[in-house]
């Protein structure tokens, strides 16, 4: 190692630098999430201000308001200019500006607004796997409850756009007492994800008061949070916060970072506390066309976040979401990724590929085939750096029943836990 080479050592965390016409804001502000969330920039003007804009930005903002929502937080549109952009008075080639991965991800272009390939504006099926519009029971053991559709900052490539970011904010009492309801009469659910939207931009108090119902339901053992306020306001995460998600555990937070360069100082504050508090951290990432797809960027996000303690989860195939194609890479592009890291990084720092089989099919799980042959009881594998192998079946007796006595009703009951929603016989067909 050449002395001095920076690469070697362990990862250097930079804090966000203010955009200069936040400099006048004091401290205490800025390091408010709600001042951070009630100043998002949301207009054309308000990005002017900051951005030298491309047409293509600026047609999105005149004319495709209604595609889906554009926000983000004065903090995560300083990092992207940190990260590459300049200020509207620089001169910056257009190509570069439209390179830069933060920016990417929340700003609008007229690309969304063609029509390319694969457009669905429900591409998970969510509509017909809901009990309530906010309540989706698409597994056996678990729920994904939408709390809130609000969002601080709107990321192009989401999937639940037919959901997220029409103002209604926390979810309406009906919904939430009937979600409520339908969990306490499944008892086969055993874990329930909050998400939305953000759940982290509902206030403490409302947060907590989700939290208290779900715990107090006996047959609830997991609660999850999906978030992505540590990455574009990790101001959100403080003292009282944490100590109210500790309250209720366990509390399983799954972070979405999807680059390294979101892994600011206050980033990595915001992931210190939490860690600190014993809350369980994963990351589930979206490969992003022109954001993250490469095997330089995946494993420098994953080895900075093992290091965060953040265990690396997911790496999910872009949803055919509406306006995504420019966003969205190919899966052969994706299994070349894993197929690159597979034995560079530990099984800790590596997040498991993941597509989500449109049309509500689930998750699949896309793992590179290291089989070369198979005879009765035999297989051969070559390894990554090439050397094969032989598995021999044992040679010894039929495998033995075990005794499953104190466990099978238990799993009876999860697996048949899955809601009695009628599902259309067209959306089955694929299943
Ligand atoms: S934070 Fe999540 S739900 Fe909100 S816009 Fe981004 S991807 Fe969609």
């Amino acid at each position: 190692m050449p002395l001095g080479d920076k690469s070697f050592m362990k990862f250097e965390f930079r804090p966000v630098s203010r955009a200069p016409s936040y400099n006048d804001v004091t401290p205490e502000k800025w390091n408010s999430w709600v001042w951070q969330l009630q100043n998002s920039l949301s207009t054309l003007e308000d990005f002017s201000k900051h951005f030298a804009l491309m047409p293509e930005e600026k047609w999105a903002f005149e004319n495709g308001g209604s595609v889906f929502k554009v926000a983000t937080t004065p903090y995560y549109a300083s990092l992207a200019l940190q990260v590459g952009e300049m200020t509207a008075a620089s001169v910056m080639d257009w190509h570069q500006r439209s390179h830069n991965p933060i920016r990417r991800i929340f700003m609008p272009s007229k690309t969304e607004h063609g029509q390319l390939g694969q457009q669905m504006i429900d591409p998970l099926a969510e509509e017909v796997h809901s009990a309530n519009p906010n309540l989706i029971h698409r597994y056996s053991d678990r729920v994904l409850f939408l709390v809130t559709d609000t969002c601080s900052v709107y990321c192009r490539f989401c999937t639940r756009k037919r959901f997220t970011g029409h103002d209604s904010g926390f979810v309406g009492t009906r919904n939430y007492l009937s979600a409520l309801d339908y969990i306490k009469e499944h008892p086969g659910i055993r874990e329930v994800i909050l998400s939305g939207g953000d759940p982290l931009t509902l206030s403490n108090s409302m947060l907590e008061r989700v939290l208290r119902d779900i715990r107090s339901i006996d047959h609830v053992e997991i609660i999850r949070i999906g978030t992505r306020m540590p990455v574009v306001c990790p101001m959100r995460v403080d003292e009282p916060l944490a100590a109210i998600i500790r309250k209720y555990g366990p509390v399983y937070m799954m972070t979405h970072f999807s680059h390294p360069k979101e892994l600011t100082t206050e980033a990595t504050l915001a992931l210190g506390l939490l860690a600190d508090h014993g809350i369980p951290l994963f990351n589930q990432m979206v490969l992003l066309n022109g954001v993250n797809n490469h095997a330089s960027i995946v494993q420098a996000l994953n080895r900075r976040l093992l290091y965060l303690r953040v265990k690396p989860y997911y790496m999910f195939q872009c949803d055919p979401s509406q306006g995504t194609d420019h966003l969205r890479t190919s899966v052969e592009s994706s299994e070349a990724i894993v197929r690159e890291l597979w034995g560079h990084l530990s099984g800790l720092a590596s997040a498991s590929l993941s597509l989500d089989i449109p049309n509500g099919g689930g998750k699949t799980s896309l793992v590179p085939n290291f089989e070369v042959s198979r005879e009765a009881g035999v297989r051969h594998y070559v390894g990554w750096d090439g050397r094969v192998g032989e598995y021999q079946n044992p040679a010894g007796p039929e495998e033995l029943p075990c005794d499953v006595s104190d466990y099978q009703s238990e799993w009876e009951q999860l697996k048949n836990a899955k809601s009695t929603i009628e599902v259309p016989q067209d959306v089955r067909i694929s299943q």
